[in-house]
């Protein structure tokens, strides 16, 4: 069983779904920007760049929530976010698991 609650200021509250920009040939293929993702948004590359790292690509798309950790910590500069889309929240966008108690985003499904 699923429900959901919205904060008494929900209508006030945006939520941003970040675009990831990958910026390949400064990639040195540390995966620090895979490993730290909280929303496990990232994987590794099966194609390699000029300096024969591999770097990251977007696992799936719509899934990011524009947190910036990933900018802030790619020691090249190889990262950035922009948002792409940014809209109120609404009833669904928060659902508490039943099974494990951890609310989580309805795009994390
Ligand atoms: S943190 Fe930066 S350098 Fe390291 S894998 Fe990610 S994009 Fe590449
Ligand atoms: S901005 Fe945050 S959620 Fe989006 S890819 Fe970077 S670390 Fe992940």
């Amino acid at each position: 069983m699923s429900y959901w609650r919205m904060p008494l200021d929900a209508t006030e509250q945006e939520i941003s779904i970040g675009k990831v920009t990958i910026l390949a040939y400064r990639c040195k293929g540390c995966k620090y920007c895979i490993e730290f993702c909280p929303k496990k948004v990232l994987e590794e590359s099966p194609d390699f760049n000029e300096k024969g790292y591999y770097p990251p690509r977007v696992k799936e798309e719509g899934k990011c929530v524009n947190c910036n950790f990933c900018e802030t910590i790619c020691p090249d500069f190889a990262i950035y976010v922009t948002v792409e889309e940014s809209r109120k929240m609404m009833p669904g966008d928060v659902i508490k698991d039943a099974d494990t108690g951890r609310r989580r985003n309805r795009r994390e499904k």
